[in-house]
């Protein structure tokens, strides 16, 4: 009998499973809402929802083990205040979900699953070490060495987007001043195309794009106007690639990475983007790497996230 492996991704908002094979393929998958304002134990039966389903899809002996992938730090298999989780404060969610279905399980911080996702299925499989980057709505990350997930002493390893790239910069989400994720997370990108345009006299196809709402302003329309060769938005992207280069380049001289694995809802951001975190990248790092650097598009897209969750305990 084909072993069967559950990947979870629990989000924010949706709880997505996934029945993974040992190839890393997801073979069928189902999602519930996370019901995250109800707590905890909520959120566990939810999670339980989906995994009721499969079973009964495909019979619970046919699973080796879940996977988990949880947003927040996880260490040892306590999920550690997710943001957007209510009354969510340390919860040993490998325990939970153990007692309740009987099965192995192993949780992970969902960064570093897509990361471990690249490593065995993705992007990442012929290096042993990477640095994983996930820029979307924020800047997260993973570090695989020697194929495996650095997780650092706490479980909190891999935090790239809050690396400050400087000391006055303006505030971010963390509360600190000047991290990475201030200048090109979701937000804070989308918010800056907004005051360029205000002050330009350029006409912008984003402007179309977005119908003359300024609140529709995001980066795949940025991403899609910079294909259609508009100026602004080859600027704005052009310029939060470099800014990520030199973020990258601090973990590159630190640990000793040659290899960048780009991943997250920018990752489909045109090829110039990439060029520009290379370039930049490549100036900040020490000069005996420079030729060895590369930065990756992730392979994985959407996927990431259940196939990740599976790849803990394939
Ligand atoms: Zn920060």
């Amino acid at each position: 009998m084909q072993k069967l492996f559950l990947g979870i991704d629990l989000g924010a908002t949706t709880v997505k499973t996934g029945c993974v094979s040992s190839e890393g393929k997801i073979l069928s998958e189902t999602k519930v809402s996370t019901e995250a304002h109800l707590g905890p134990n909520a959120v566990v039966q939810q999670i339980i929802k989906t995994v009721d389903s499969m079973f009964e899809q495909y019979g619970k002996d046919s699973f080796e083990a879940i996977g988990i992938g949880a947003p927040g730090i996880v260490n040892n298999g306590i999920v550690k205040a997710p943001p957007n989780i209510s009354s969510w404060d340390e919860v040993n969610l490998q325990n939970e979900i153990h007692q309740i279905t009987g099965i192995k399980v192993i949780v992970e911080n969902d960064a570093n699953c897509a990361a471990l996702a690249e490593a065995k299925f993705g992007a990442g499989v012929h290096y042993k070490n990477f640095l994983f980057v996930i820029w979307g709505t924020g800047v997260g990350g993973g570090i695989i060495l020697d194929r495996k997930i650095y997780h650092g002493p706490n479980g909190g390893a891999g935090e790239i987007g809050h690396t400050t790239i400087d000391f006055n910069g303006p505030e971010c989400n963390c509360g600190n001043r000047g991290c990475i994720e201030a200048y090109i997370g979701q937000r804070y990108l989308s918010q800056r195309t907004k005051e360029l345009l205000q002050k330009s006299n350029v006409q912008s196809k984003i402007i179309e794009l977005i119908e003359g709402d300024f609140n529709k302003i995001e980066p795949h329309v940025i991403s899609l106007a910079a294909e259609q060769g508009d100026t602004i938005a080859i600027e704005i992207l052009s310029e939060a690639g470099t800014l990520l280069g030199y973020a990258l380049s601090n973990v590159s001289n630190i640990l000793d990475l040659e290899t960048v694995i780009i991943g997250g809802g920018i990752s489909a951001a045109p090829q110039f983007v990439y060029d520009a975190i290379t370039t930049s990248l490549q100036s900040r790092v020490l000069k005996p790497h420079r030729p060895n650097i590369q930065v990756l598009r992730a392979k994985l897209g959407n996927s990431a996230g259940i196939i990740g969750a599976a790849s803990l305990v394939i």
